[in-house]
């Protein structure tokens, strides 16, 4: 059963890694702190379900295959507090907010949308300091 299981995931990990490297040229991923996140009871079940280290090892060694980039963002970059619109910094956002409002633009913000673009900026910005010299 459980190799079964362990297949299936696999499977997945393999056609979602291949899906990301085929579309997109630069790919960009937190370091997650999986030790932290499985304290908080409303993310470890999925993060116990996933094996994040896998499919992130899994999209590095394909983008090297494919000649892509894939940066993944230091863990102290704040990427779900930041303002994807104006930069302003919400200090006191615990894991509970799901949704708030930028008291600065007052741009409403999805956490995990809000914080994928954050990311997703910071790797372009990586990628331009390394490439610019
Ligand atoms: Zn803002």
């Amino acid at each position: 059963m459980y190799n079964k299981v362990f297949d299936i995931r696999n499977d997945e990990y393999q056609k979602l890694s291949t899906e990301l490297i085929k579309n997109f040229d630069l790919i960009g991923l937190e370091k997650l702190s999986v030790k932290n996140m499985i304290k908080n009871k409303r993310l470890s079940h999925s993060i116990s379900q996933i094996s994040w280290s896998r499919l992130v090892d899994m999209i590095k060694y394909k983008a090297e295959w494919y000649d892509k980039k894939c940066i993944q963002i230091s863990k102290v970059f704040p990427s779900s507090k930041l303002c994807n619109k104006c930069g302003y910094k919400k200090e006191d956002l615990t894991l509970a907010i799901r949704e708030w409002t930028c008291p600065k633009c007052r741009t409403k913000h999805d956490r995990d949308i809000n914080a994928s673009i954050n990311i997703l900026n910071e790797a372009i910005r990586i990628n331009n300091e390394c490439t610019t010299g």
